[in-house]
């Protein structure tokens, strides 16, 4: 259980999420979705200690998050970004197997997960383990950053608009994969997007922000019934 409660944070003064409380269940997917500039990239990056919120508290399990060592607490959450974030200088194998064998892993057990990942995400290893990030298309490079944030099998995955530079067709594909992926870890994944259609298809639960607060937590099915009020009947009605 990830929670978060009373969670206020200002940037130069400025309000930008205000008394938020969220309760994310272990093993569920959930979705914060909301227009550009409602907080949902903000609330992400305080779970992981990215920012730091100005007052409430964010725990884990019971264990407040600021309590955390922050290798530890980084090193069981994997983190994908819109922004593709591969190691340059560093090999497709290297880049997913970096956590992996931080944490000690053996060689064998290191290559043989890389090996699995890239099958699973559609990419032949032969081909691709020695590539370099550069050697790789945009689809191709946040197959590989999501094999990276999931090689350790982190309890929670954090995806902050993860498939939104990519075409309709990749953006399918991929989140398919983070839902079989997801169905094969059972981890917690919280997954940004400004995208209600995306939020609908992935989510468990969906949360819908707006001004960096939340109008309305529930399962898609229930939002699409019954919306919260005009904003989320709105938001909802213009992603079909
Ligand atoms: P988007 O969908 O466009 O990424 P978002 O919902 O993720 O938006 P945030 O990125 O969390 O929204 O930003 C919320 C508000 O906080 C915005 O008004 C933004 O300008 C402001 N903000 C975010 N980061 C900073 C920062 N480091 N310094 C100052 N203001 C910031």
């Amino acid at each position: 259980m990830i929670s978060l409660q009373h969670i206020q944070k200002k940037f130069d003064g400025k309000t930008v999420i205000n008394d938020l409380n969220l309760q994310i269940k272990q093993g569920e997917f959930f979705v914060l979705v909301g227009t550009s500039g409602s907080g949902k990239t903000t609330t992400l990056k305080m779970i992981n200690r990215l920012e730091e919120q100005d007052d409430g508290d964010i725990l884990i399990e019971s264990k407040k998050v600021k309590d955390f060592d922050l290798q530890d607490l980084r090193w069981n959450m994997g983190y994908v970004l819109q922004q593709i974030a591969l190691f340059p200088t560093m090999t497709v194998a290297q880049n997913i197997g970096l956590i992996p064998e931080m944490k000690g892993w053996n060689k064998q057990k290191v290559a043989a997960t890389v090996d699995r990942l890239l099958t699973e995400v559609g990419l032949d290893p032969e081909t691709y383990r020695s590539r370099m990030p550069s050697e790789l298309s945009g689809g191709e490079q946040q197959r590989i950053g999501i094999c990276r944030a999931i090689a350790s099998e982190p309890p929670v995955v954090l995806m902050d608009e993860p498939f939104s530079a990519l075409d309709p067709i990749s953006r399918n594909q991929l989140q398919d994969l983070v839902l079989m992926l997801h169905q094969r870890l059972h981890d917690t994944v919280v997954f940004v997007t400004h995208d209600m259609n995306e939020a609908l298809k992935l989510g468990d639960r969906i949360a819908v922000m707006s001004k960096g607060e939340i109008l309305q937590v529930d399962t898609p099915a229930k939002i699409a019934q019954n919306p919260a009020n005009e904003f989320v009947k709105e938001f909802f009605a213009h992603s079909n």
